[in-house]
Order: structure tokens, then sequence, then C-alpha cells
């Protein structure tokens, strides 16, 4: 064989053997744990080589790294799993981020990779008619929702500054006028990072009170704007989702929005999304040129509208993912997330000891356990709610995560997956059942 030979050669048995491995871990969801069942001391140890002096073969790097990780893998991707907002991933939105690793193309300019510039602006402009955005709004695919608060509050400090003759891009914020972020008490944290990273801090941020639901009222906010009318002021707390549309009445007087590809499209983890009615403020804020790179006229070149330079053709899997869903398998997917999350909540709510604590309209409650014995207090409420937690979790069966609202614990009901169906909610419900008996 000649070199050129044995170099594929040696690419075909290592992806022949990653696909074996693939098939064999997702083919064997259903079956296994949905938590971990090592520790970390045990992976450390598998995984915490001495750092190697000689070279090892592709196929058993490959084979060793599966063999290692086993057990310590969360089963994000199946239908047993409702921590935090993780969301699945769809079967072409997968196939599709092999080969965008296999092509390896630079997804910054046009000139490096026409292909990816393109299926970029194709993403754009779909997800824009999905989620009713104006279709002049520019936009940039990013590496998650924080990404996309960075990029949507850049383009805002940008727009508001210039208006008062302050080019912040050029002269910082050292002597500038004051920003104030005006956001609903109860909102994400990854608006706060974006906030420091962009220089603002976070204490030009005000809190707005949310009222007992988590919802911010209209009257709250006309009230902080008119306290200081002159302020340059961002109000930062829209988060979108394709459906449920009346939830969302008055999302499209927003200048910005900001939303996940991993949550409710399935697609993997690594693209966000940003949409800016301010196409001015958004290029001026990001674009970036050198005279060593190459810029097309024609083109749309990412740099110009992305917080990254090199970056990977990322919006390949949520151009596969878009076409593969349509409005409708989109729609459907969001209506299924929604019934199991209902269904989850009324099973467990129905079992004894347990209580409902919030429902949203939508894919996302919050229950509690309750400490059966007679002068039980919030704190024994807490810790058992959170032993259910952890004991649903060991028993493999489903995975929940907890939180803290308010001061006490939770466990949070989350569906975001494609892959759970009827039978993952039977199931379920019985495995918190077995567990309520026992705990
Ligand atoms: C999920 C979410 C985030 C987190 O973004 P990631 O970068 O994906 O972790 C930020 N903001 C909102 C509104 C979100 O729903």
């Amino acid at each position: 064989m000649d070199q050129k030979e044995t170099n594929i050669s040696i690419i075909r048995t290592v992806l022949q053997q990653t696909f074996d491995h693939v098939l064999r871990y997702l083919g064997n969801l259903h079956k296994t744990s949905v938590a971990t069942t090592t520790s970390l001391s045990d992976l450390r140890q598998k995984l915490n080589l001495t750092f190697p002096e000689r070279q090892t073969e592709a196929n058993e790097v490959i084979n060793d790294l599966v063999e290692a990780t086993n057990g310590g893998l969360l089963g994000s991707t199946g239908g047993r799993f409702f921590g935090w907002a993780v969301g699945g991933t769809l079967p072409s939105a997968l196939a599709a981020d092999w080969p965008t690793s296999a092509r390896n193309q630079n997804g910054a300019l046009s000139a490096v990779s026409p292909t990816v510039a393109v299926i970029e602006e194709v993403c754009g402009k779909w997800l824009k008619e999905l989620l009713n955005l104006p279709p002049s709004a520019s936009f940039a695919l990013v590496s998650g929702c924080q990404m996309a608060h960075v990029t949507c509050l850049a383009a805002a400090r940008h727009a508001l500054l210039v208006r008062r003759g302050w080019d912040c891009e050029r002269d910082g914020l050292n002597g500038s006028p004051r920003i104030r972020i005006l956001s609903s008490s109860e909102r994400h944290g990854s608006i706060e990072r974006a906030v420091r990273l962009l220089g603002l801090g976070t204490r030009s941020v005000v809190d707005l009170p949310a009222d007992e639901n988590g919802c911010l009222q209209p009257g709250t906010l006309s009230e902080a704007l008119a306290k200081d009318p002159n302020v340059p002021t961002i109000l930062a707390n829209i988060t979108l989702d394709p459906a449920h549309r009346h939830l969302l009445a008055g999302a499209e007087n927003a200048d910005s929005w900001a939303t996940d590809g991993h949550k409710w499209l399935n697609v993997p983890y690594d693209c966000g999304y940003a949409f800016i009615t301010n196409q001015e403020a958004h290029r001026n804020s990001m674009s970036h040129r050198a005279t060593y790179l190459t810029h097309d006229q024609d083109a749309r070149d990412q740099i110009d509208w992305n917080p990254e330079w090199s970056r990977r053709g990322r919006g390949i899997a949520t151009y596969a993912a878009l076409r593969e869903l349509g409005r409708e398998g989109v729609a459907n997917l969001v209506e299924r997330c929604c019934r199991h999350a209902q269904g989850l909540l009324t099973g467990i709510v129905g079992l004894n000891g347990a209580e409902l604590v919030w429902k949203s309209e939508i894919n996302l409650g919050l229950v509690r356990f309750l400490d059966e014995k007679d002068d039980a207090e919030s704190d024994d409420h807490d810790r058992r709610t959170d032993k259910v937690i952890a004991a649903l979790a060991e028993s493999g069966e489903a995975f929940f995560s907890g939180t803290t609202w308010r001061g006490r614990r939770y466990m949070r009901v989350s569906v975001l997956n494609w892959q759970t169906d009827e039978d993952d909610v039977v199931r379920v419900i019985e495995a918190t059942n077995r567990i309520l008996e026992r705990e």
C-alpha cells in the first residue's frame, strides 16, 4: 500500500468502528441507566493516563475512549431524560454533524467555504420564517443562547451609544454614557454574563420584580421606563419558542431575539441563534477586516456577524434539522413535548406524597415531594424532594434536575426530546411511584 492508501485505510477502520460504537450506544439507550453509573474518581482513573510519550493507533484510542467513558454519560439523547433544558438530537442533525467534522470547513468567510456560507444564509432565512421574525433582520449562528445574548446586546450597546455620539467600538466604555438594562428578576443567568463580557457590568441591570408565576407585568416595566426616561435603556428578557404563539404576543416588537438550537430544534450542541432588526448596529459591532482576508461582495461573510473567527460549519446540522422537520415537524415536536410534560406532571402529582408546585402552559413544571411525618416542615419537604430526585437517578429509570426557587427545593420536569413517547411517560411515573412507596 502506498501512503495515501494507508491513510484512508486507517480512517476507514476507525470510522467503521466508531459507527458500531455509536449505534450500539444509541440502540441501548432505552435499556441502560439514564444517569451515570460511575464516579468522578473512576473516570479520572480511566482517563487521566500519564501523558503518552509514544503514539497510539487511532482505533485503539477510540476503543479505549469508549470503554473508559462507559457509565460516565447521561442518557440525554434518549427519551427518559428530563433534566435542565438539554434537548435531543434528530437523526438528520446527528448525521449532518459527522460530515461537518469530516469536511472541516472554516465558517468565517465565504472565500474559505462558500458552501458553509450559503447554508448559513439559508438557515437564517428559514429560522426567521419559522419564528415569524422580520425577513430583513440580520442574524448570527453562534455557539449557544449565551453567545446569542452577547451578540444581541453588543448590537444594542452600539445602537444606543452611536445615537449619543459615542463610538464604543473605538473608544470603549471608559467615559461613555451609562447604559441601563431592565430585565425580569426571573431572567436567565446568561444575560448577566453577557453584560459582564460586554463591559456593561452587572450593576447596570435593574431587576424588575416578577409576579408569583414568574411573569413580568406590563405595569412594572412602564413604571421603570418612566422613572429615568432619558437613560439609554436595553430591555433584555425575551425568550422564544416556535409554537404556542399566543404566549409570545408582542415578542415581534423586540429589536433582537436570542434562542438555542440544541433545545427545541434538537440539533447537537454548539448552535444558538441571534436575530437583530438593526442590521447596521449588528454589523458595526461585530465586523472585522484584515488585509489577508478575502471578502466577496456577493457573499455573506459570517465574520461580519459573529463574535468568533475560527468556527465550524455549525449551520449544517441546523439546515438538516429544519429540512427534516419542516414547519409541521417543529410544531409536532413542540406539541409532543408539551403533551408528555403535562402527562408526566399529572401522573406524578397523582402519586401519594407528590405535589404540583407550578406548571407552565408548555413543556415545563415543578413538583415537590412531601415528608409525610405529622410535624414536617419545609426543610423536611426539601430533603425528601432531593432524596426522590437522587433515587430516581439511582434507579436509572429517569433523570430530573432539582432547583431552588424562592428558597425551596423542587424537581423540574422538562421534556425536550423528540424520542420521548407515551411508553417513557408511563415507565417514569411507575418508577416514581415505586420510589415514593419505598423512600
Ligand atoms: C438556555 C438558555 C440560555 C443558555 O444558553 P446556552 O448557551 O445554550 O447555555 C440562555 N438564555 C436563555 C433564554 C435560555 O433559554
